[in-house]
């Protein structure tokens, strides 16, 4: 038996002014992809793999690339990465089956649906009777397109998502159901027209943790496989924006597929309103003001409009700029990206004292770029990012020449050790400003106390404040009042 296995993992800001491009991937092709070093490992793309071949299957490896959160890709390079699994597809000749590890909210310049785009072409390639799988974030945005083409997507239960290779190999089972027990899958897919923040949604906190339970209450019935809940993407201006229900059940139980989704459905819709932010949220000066006030350490405030962990371009320097105006001391901002500031301080050595332009360099109203008097305290680099941390009034502030290396999938605002490897103890300081919307479990865990602060930028959490232009409307909570029934 032979299955197509691959990986495109990308969740697309639309807001962002930059774009990316393929090595953003950090692309690997075909066998290459079963190298001890792989940058799958722990991923969705390995529970795919490794339950693939403990089942015996022979694999056909495609494209593997996680560019993470990030702007949009350029189009071109979208292509090139069509092409590659296309390639891998016709090389192999046939092939009894295709499980992939996507992401579900990818966004490319001129394609606001290239999951659906990818996944059409490789089913007319194989025709209507092989099945296709996919495994998607929980962010992920369903399209029509996705739904006409595909037999199963299986998303993930948490957020923070800690099951990201349990639902890959979820994925991985489906199929062998599919193909070695010979069940037909039905797939039931009922879309609420909702935009929701991650921040919102951790499946941890009301509602969604019940909402959660709800799901896998409905996963013990007879006949049902999978629920997965799709929260959509709200940094990205799609016109296939909304949150989707997905149940995949025995087609012989179509019925009871059918009610499980819509049941899924209405008990969301009708918790909308309880939805809210999971953690302490306030705009910037508020919650450095209670930061300020707090005994305990450290507070970690996360910089929510300028989130890099949902494609932000992490180069704002407002939150900066707040601090500096509180008088905010003994105090580290993780990071502003600004590859020029960072050669400059690096020219200039440990010891120097001088004056940056910092932050991204056409004016953003309240922020960058900021003009601050620096001193070089240490050089180095940490998760394959160049990095300058410079003493500015009072406050440590790293300054890296990316936002991440693309050799490594690790995203360096999620992780405090990122601080430890340039010679910094996040204890020591009273107030961590991170770059980040809701707080990894890693920072969690070191927080004396956790806070957004509300802060603009192209990871706005007040998605009513957002220049929305395709979003199809009505849409909750923008049309706060609006009407829906199943
Ligand atoms: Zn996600």
């Amino acid at each position: 038996m032979k299955i197509l296995v691959g990986e495109l993992i990308h969740e697309g800001n639309s807001f962002s002014v930059e774009r990316i491009t393929l090595e953003d991937f950090g692309p690997v092709y075909g066998d290459d992809v079963f190298a001890p070093d792989s940058r799958v490992r722990g991923g969705s793309a390995e529970g795919i793999i490794n339950t693939l071949r403990e089942a015996g299957v022979e694999l056909v490896p495609a494209f593997f690339g996680n560019a993470s959160a990030d702007a949009a890709l350029i189009y071109s390079d979208y292509e090139k990465i069509r092409a590659a699994f296309v390639q891998a597809l016709q090389d192999a000749g046939e092939v009894d089956g295709i499980c992939l590890a996507l992401h579900g909210s990818m966004y490319v310049d001129g394609e606001d649906d290239p999951e659906g785009d990818l996944l059409t072409v490789l089913r007319k390639l194989v025709g209507p009777d092989i099945p296709i799988i996919a495994s998607l974030d929980m962010h992920a945005t369903v399209t029509q397109r996705m739904l006409s083409v595909v037999d199963a997507l299986v998303g993930y239960h948490t957020a923070p998502h800690v099951d990201r290779y349990e639902t890959g190999s979820k994925a991985a089972r489906l199929i062998l159901r599919i193909l070695q027990d010979g069940i037909n899958v039905k797939m039931e897919c009922i879309q609420i027209p909702m935009l929701l923040a991650g921040e919102q949604s951790e499946t941890n906190e009301s509602p969604m943790k019940e909402l959660q339970q709800a799901i896998v209450a409905a996963e013990e019935r007879e006949g049902i496989f999978h629920g997965s809940y799709f929260l959509g993407f709200p940094w990205a201006d799609s016109p296939h924006n909304a949150v989707s229900i997905v149940v995949v059940g025995d087609a012989k139980q179509g019925e009871m597929v059918v009610e499980t989704a819509k049941e899924l459905a209405k008990g969301f819709w009708d918790r909308r309103r309880e939805f809210r932010f999971t953690t302490e949220a306030y705009p910037l000066d508020e919650a450095l003001r209670i930061a300020l006030s707090c005994t305990e350490k450290p507070v970690v405030i996360a910089d929510s409009g300028d989130n890099p962990t949902a494609g932000a371009t992490q180069d704002l320097t407002i939150a900066l700029r707040g601090m500096m105006e509180n008088n905010v001391k003994n105090a580290v901002f993780v990071f502003v990206v600004d590859a020029v500031s960072q050669q400059r301080c690096a020219q200039a050595g440990i010891g120097a004292k001088l004056e940056l332009a910092l932050g991204r360099l056409e004016p953003v109203p309240g922020g960058s770029p900021l003009t601050v008097q620096a001193t070089v305290q240490y050089l180095g680099t940490a998760q394959g990012i160049e990095c300058a941390v410079v003493d500015i009034e009072g406050i440590t502030v790293i300054i890296g020449d990316k936002r991440r290396d693309s050799s490594d999938i690790r995203t360096a605002v999620y992780d405090p050790e990122f601080l430890t490897e340039l010679g910094l103890n996040p204890f020591d300081f009273e107030i961590i400003v991170v770059k980040s919307g809701y707080l990894s479990p890693e920072y969690q865990a070191i927080a004396a106390r956790k806070m957004l602060a509300l802060t603009p930028g192209d990871t706005n959490e007040i998605l009513k404040d957002i220049p929305y232009q395709k979003v199809p409307r009505p849409i909750f909570p923008l049309d706060e009042d609006m009407e829906w029934s199943i």
